[in-house]
């Protein structure tokens, strides 16, 4: 792997994403090289630290992911981090920033590259966007940022967030980052949906009967009750990670796998996205808390959350588009948290055909994505003492070894970051159609808790609440995974 140059500042650098997440990413990347000599890591946070107290961090970090650390090489990697005492609100402390980034650089001959990080709560998002450009805090080389989630509130505060970023940074050099695009089975959809004539020939309106997106959470909302009240789940898991996976299910064939390719066939489908109606929303979509008999496990319950919070904890929803291989045909979604158990998983269900034998089963192309990732595809086949038609699966799954291999989502996507690669991130216009449809949902939801509308509630681990079966179009579907 080639070494890349570069100083990377990282806003939220005492933070549970940096210690759980980047560091250990950076780490195997460091490993194989991609940053070695050349690079520098500025954590940034409030607290007091020294440059030593942050590298037993990242070395701690390190440690606390990998089975087996090679002393020396985390030692090494951890004396490439340098720690900033910064609060993102002050603008004296961007000079002392600027200087530290700038004496790092010249010390490894990063080439002026800058990346930055914003792995903060996202209401300061716009403030550090703000004072990049106003202390002039990129550097010569290449300039990239890389923004959490979520990436605005709305539509309006997306654009207003939008406008604080450009104003610094162009658009190919924005990676907005969702953290299910690096996940195996999700980079695994587009291959299978078009190197297999299989499956690629039968994935249109005229076979699928319906496709089915479960993104299911054992937790609760354990101690972010503060962040999830001005969420819920429709914003916290529709906006981004449901609405990737559809797209990437839903996009006709790219012209190529380059990134240009990918996100314009993206595209040409998210402009083919029905907004859906006040009625339809009515009908269409349910929203819920979970609250069960002993309160001890209900949502308004939980610390940090009003008592009176109308904060939906579970989303099931419809998303149609006009144009593409499926358009019109009905993709169901629903995600929530205190689900039976943790899952996330695609089903696509394909239409009966008559035949001679007379019953059999559907055909279903089933995608785990956590926490096991295979791939699985029920046929029929006949019974072996008895007349009659059994169902089977052919299942592709991963060896012990194999799954070893996998990297972890973020060391994928940052990989990408360092080799300006954005295949895998969520592009500005394409962001703007998943909040034009949230932001239609959200708005009726608004106008019935005005109504003084009570939200539904359901029972903690199990399947959410049994209303969600309202959202289909016809008394032959259900949810594949009960
Ligand atoms: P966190 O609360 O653990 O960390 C926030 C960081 O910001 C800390 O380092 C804190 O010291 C710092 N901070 C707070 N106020 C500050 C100020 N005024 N000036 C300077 N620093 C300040 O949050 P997190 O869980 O690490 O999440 C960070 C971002 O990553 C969020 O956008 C979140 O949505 C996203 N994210 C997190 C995870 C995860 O697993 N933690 C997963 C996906 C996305």
């Amino acid at each position: 792997m080639k070494n890349i140059p570069v100083i990377m500042i990282i806003f939220g650098g005492s933070g549970d994403l940096a210690h759980r997440k980047l560091y250990p990413a950076l780490f195997n990347l460091y490993e194989q090289g991609l940053i070695h000599d050349n690079f520098a890591v500025i954590g940034t946070a409030r607290r007091p630290w020294s440059h030593e107290y942050l590298r037993e961090q990242v070395i701690d970090a390190i440690h606390e992911t990998h089975d087996q650390v090679d002393e020396n090489s985390a030692k090494d990697f951890a004396s490439h981090f340098y720690y900033q005492s910064h609060d993102v609100t002050n603008v004296d402390h961007y000079e002392t920033l600027k200087k530290l980034a700038q004496d790092l650089d010249d010390r490894y001959n990063a080439q002026g590259n800058r990346l930055f990080y914003m792995a903060m709560a996202p209401r300061f998002f716009g403030t550090i966007a703000t004072h990049i450009n106003d202390q002039h805090l990129t550097g010569s080389g290449f300039n990239r940022i890389v923004v959490e989630k979520p990436f605005g509130r709305d539509l309006a505060s997306a654009e207003k967030l939008n406008k604080q970023i450009t104003a610094s940074f162009d658009e190919d050099e924005i990676f907005r980052i969702d953290h299910y695009l690096g996940k195996e089975m999700v980079q695994n959809i587009l291959p299978l949906r078009f190197t297999n004539p299989l499956i690629k020939n039968i994935w249109n309106k005229d076979n699928i009967k319906n496709i089915q997106v479960t993104l299911a959470e054992r937790l609760g909302v354990e101690a972010r009750g503060e962040y999830y009240e001005t969420s819920g789940a429709l914003r916290d898991m529709v906006q981004n990670h449901i609405f990737q996976i559809i797209t990437l299910l839903a996009m006709p064939e790219p012209k190529s796998i380059s990134s240009d390719a990918i996100h314009s066939a993206k595209q040409e489908l998210l402009d083919s996205l029905i907004i859906p109606t006040s009625e339809q929303i009515k009908h269409e979509f349910v929203r819920a808390q979970y609250a069960g008999s002993d309160t001890t496990f209900a949502y308004k319950k939980e610390p940090k959350v009003s008592p009176d919070s109308t904060t939906e904890t579970y989303v099931a929803g419809k998303v149609k588009f006009t144009k593409g291989p499926v358009a019109g045909v009905p993709i169901y979604f629903r995600t929530g948290k205190e689900f039976k158990e943790k899952k996330n998983r695609i089903d696509i269900v394909l239409k009966h055909m008559n035949n001679p034998y007379g019953k059999a089963h559907s055909n279903n192309i089933t995608i785990e994505i956590d926490p096991k990732s295979k791939i699985y595809i029920t046929i029929n086949g006949k019974k072996i003492t008895e007349s009659g038609i059994r169902r089977e699966d052919l299942t592709y799954t991963f060896s012990k070894e194999e799954l070893a291999k996998v990297p972890d989502g973020y060391e994928r996507l940052l990989h990408d970051v360092f080799i300006n690669d954005s295949t895998n991130f969520t592009h500005w216009s394409e962001l703007k159609r998943y909040w034009s449809f949230i932001d239609a949902i959200e708005d009726e939801w608004q106008k019935e808790n005005e109504e003084g509308n009570e939200l539904l509630q359901y029972v903690p681990y199990r399947m959410g609440p049994v209303e969600a079966k309202r959202i289909f179009e016809s008394p032959t579907e259900h949810w594949i995974y009960e």
